[in-house]
């Protein structure tokens, strides 16, 4: 499980440069899917070996105790959420009675708070940020966002003992969750050209059920485990953690990852629930498949677009289920059939099913999509195959020529799985253009016969 850190400050002190700053490399997978909204709000980024949610609460001001407005209230939600808050302000404009504000309402949260002066560039450092001592949240570290100045020192100091501590907790906590060892070694693959030996532990598929308010998450989730009941589980008391529930089906196990289950157990004392991203993106992180529920009826919104995002960032294995497809009329479930296609016709790799979770039709047959999409995740393939295919692949179409000279692709070899991740060597490949980073991913795919997971593909130079 991923550490949240919020990102927290007033409007302009540059929460988004940073932002962008932090999450910059996880982005590659879905800048490979031009079409997906890319919403700049959440993000996973990672720093040496750890990674962690990286959340922007946007502009809340510190005045915001009684404001109802819902921007203000999800960043609320996500300071609540969040495990270590990075509270920015700016030392060229030095302290405002904002930045007090918001340090009184981090105070009564009892997070982990880092304060972050920004904008040190082409200023006295010192001199500027001493005010910021007043805020009385322990040392200010003095960054340049929109210059990367300060940010390996501010992630070495302050953030990297925190996320390992969480890291270590954690790892106590679920000892059984990292005896992934021998899967891992399985990939390290040295003996190039010879098939892996060497079985995969049979472990439950995680599958996460993902979605927005009411597509019919619990609906299908009591479908699924073939009860017609209300859940009501004993949850920790958080409200940003899913619920996790093992089940059988013909013999193979899964732990469905439940991100509705708390709110129904709420609903019963009505409470109104507040959409959580955060528990979300948990989920899709943890999970091997997203199966990623669309209410037929609503069409498909920007809010779907954010949580395909998420999960192609992740690069986790998708599913598609659009939910509610009874007692639709034919021209009706045309006009939804072709809004799909123009809509989500980017992700050809997933499989969508039309489904109804009310009255069970067609939910029996997700699970061979989450079936196909798991194994296609995380099949082994050797690396004499992987040549071979980068071979046909050139040979088909030659990548381009950079200053006269033509890049050259020269090995390949596998880099994990969940997602399958390629690693390809060769000269000059930084300067490969997008197009033919996507035709070798497309022909992977084609010839791995790949279906239901993204594929990344690594270039480093060299051989
Ligand atoms: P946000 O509203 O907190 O997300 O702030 P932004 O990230 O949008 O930044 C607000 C403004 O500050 C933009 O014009 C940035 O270019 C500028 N800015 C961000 N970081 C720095 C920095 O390190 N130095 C300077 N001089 N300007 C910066
Ligand atoms: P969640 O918020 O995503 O967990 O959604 P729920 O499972 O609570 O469902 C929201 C509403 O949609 C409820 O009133 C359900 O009865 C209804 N619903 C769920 N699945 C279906 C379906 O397949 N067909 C129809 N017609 N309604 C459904």
């Amino acid at each position: 499980m991923l550490p949240v850190i919020a990102l927290v400050g007033r409007p302009n002190v540059g929460k988004s440069t940073l932002f962008n700053r932090l999450t910059r490399t996880r982005d590659a997978l879905v800048a490979d899917f031009p079409g997906l909204t890319r919403d700049r709000k959440y993000g996973q980024a990672s720093y040496e070996d750890y990674e962690f949610i990286l959340v922007d609460t946007g502009g809340i001001d510190g005045s915001e105790q009684g404001i109802e407005s819902e921007m203000a209230e999800q960043s609320l939600l996500a300071i609540e959420e969040a495990d270590i808050v990075m509270f920015l302000v700016d030392a060229r404009a030095g302290l405002t009675a904002s930045d007090i504000g918001i340090a009184d309402h981090l105070r009564k949260q009892q997070k982990k708070v880092f304060v972050v002066a920004n904008k040190i560039d082409g200023i006295d450092a010192d001199s500027n940020c001493a005010e910021f001592y007043q805020l009385a949240l322990g040392e200010v570290y003095q960054i340049a966002a929109a210059h990367g100045r300060g940010i390996t020192s501010l992630l070495d100091t302050a953030l990297q003992p925190v996320i390992a501590e969480y890291a270590e907790a954690y790892r106590e906590a679920n000892p059984e969750e990292f005896e992934d060892d021998l899967v891992d070694s399985l990939y390290d693959d040295e003996n190039e050209g010879e098939e892996v030996d060497g079985e995969r532990p049979d472990k439950p598929v995680k599958l996460a059920i993902i979605g927005r308010p009411n597509v019919g998450k619990s609906t299908l989730t009591n479908r699924i485990l073939g009860e017609e009941r209300v859940i009501v589980y004993d949850m920790p008391g958080t409200t940003r953690d899913s619920v996790y529930i093992p089940m059988t089906r013909n013999e193979k196990e899964y732990v469905l990852i439940d991100t509705a289950g708390v709110r129904k157990r709420k609903k019963v004392s009505d409470v109104v629930e507040k959409f959580s991203v955060i528990k979300t993106l948990k989920a899709i992180e943890d999970a091997n498949v997203v199966l990623l529920v669309i209410d037929a009826r609503e069409g498909i919104s920007d809010q779907d677009l954010s949580l395909l995002g998420y999960t192609l960032n992740a690069g986790r294995s998708l599913v598609i289920a659009v939910n509610k497809w009874d007692g639709l009329d034919t021209d009706v479930k045309d006009r939804i059939k072709s809004e799909l296609d123009r809509r989500l016709g980017f992700i050809d790799f997933a499989r969508i099913h039309f489904i109804s979770a009310l009255h069970g039709t067609g939910v029996g047959h997700l699970f061979e999509s989450v079936d196909e999409a798991y194994e296609s995740a995380t099949k082994r393939i050797s690396t004499a195959m992987l040549r071979r295919i980068m071979d046909m692949a050139q040979a088909d179409h030659q990548p381009p020529l950079v200053r006269g000279r033509r890049v050259k692709l020269k090995y390949a070899h596998a880099g994990g799985y969940n997602p399958p991740i390629i690693v390809i060597h060769g000269n000059q490949v930084k300067d490969l253009p997008d197009s033919y980073k996507r035709y070798m991913m497309n022909y992977y795919r084609k010839a791995l016969k790949v279906m239901g997971t993204p594929i990344k593909i690594e270039f480093r130079e060299g051989d």
